[in-house]
């Protein structure tokens, strides 16, 4: 049979490949180091702890569009901030408004692209949901559209890393946050925006 291709591998991770295929899969696979080792890639990507603002109909274009953008990449990328543009929260303080908002809108900036965030507070399990869309095009990017660009969300204070992938119209979202600062980085092609959260609070 054929080898594996990378969409193939995940559909049959997901035990969605048409039964016979199925089969002829599970008896190509002990036989075959290269789609030993596409599986193995695929399941990295099903294994990476992503939070998907949708449920999983695009997951295999998302994943397939990840992965051709994490080819692309190149080795030695640099590093640039984004810098903060608009900020609900600090506007409110400014203007001397009291009382607690339930959500906080940030709008960070970086050459070629806007992010624009939304931080929610959910009382009840103090948690935090962030909710983000990237905006713009990357004149430095081939891809045509915003899907599969990876994220990382990383928690300043325990290290702790989240990662997730946008969606075909650059959405994504982490939900469940505890109170912490945090730093975003944006996985581009030729560099890594860092997005800088100094606190996710909304209340204090
Ligand atoms: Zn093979």
């Amino acid at each position: 049979m054929n080898h594996l291709d990378f969409q193939q591998a995940i559909e049959y991770l997901q035990k969605i490949l048409p039964p016979e295929e199925m089969t002829r899969v599970t008896q190509h696979l002990p036989t075959c180091t290269a789609c030993q080792h596409e599986i193995e890639i695929a399941q990295q990507f099903m294994n990476s702890p992503q939070t998907l603002p949708t449920p999983s109909p695009n997951l295999v274009n998302r994943v397939t569009a990840a992965f051709r953008r994490k080819q692309e990449r190149l080795t030695n990328r640099t590093e640039q901030k984004a810098t903060l543009q608009f900020d609900s929260w600090s506007q409110l303080v400014a203007l001397g408004v009291r009382g607690i908002p339930q959500e906080r809108q940030l709008l960070f900036h970086e050459d070629e692209f806007d992010l624009d965030l939304q931080v929610m507070n959910d009382r009840e399990t103090k948690t935090y949901t962030m909710r983000g869309q990237m905006l713009g095009s990357f004149a430095n990017d081939t891809a045509d559209d915003l899907e599969g660009v990876a994220l990382t969300l990383k928690n300043k204070k325990n290290g702790q890393r989240r990662q997730s992938l946008t969606d075909q119209y650059g959405r994504f979202s982490f939900s469940q946050l505890d109170q912490s600062d945090y730093e975003l980085f944006v996985a581009l092609k030729e560099r890594d925006i860092i997005i800088n959260l100094e606190s996710l609070s909304i209340t204090e």
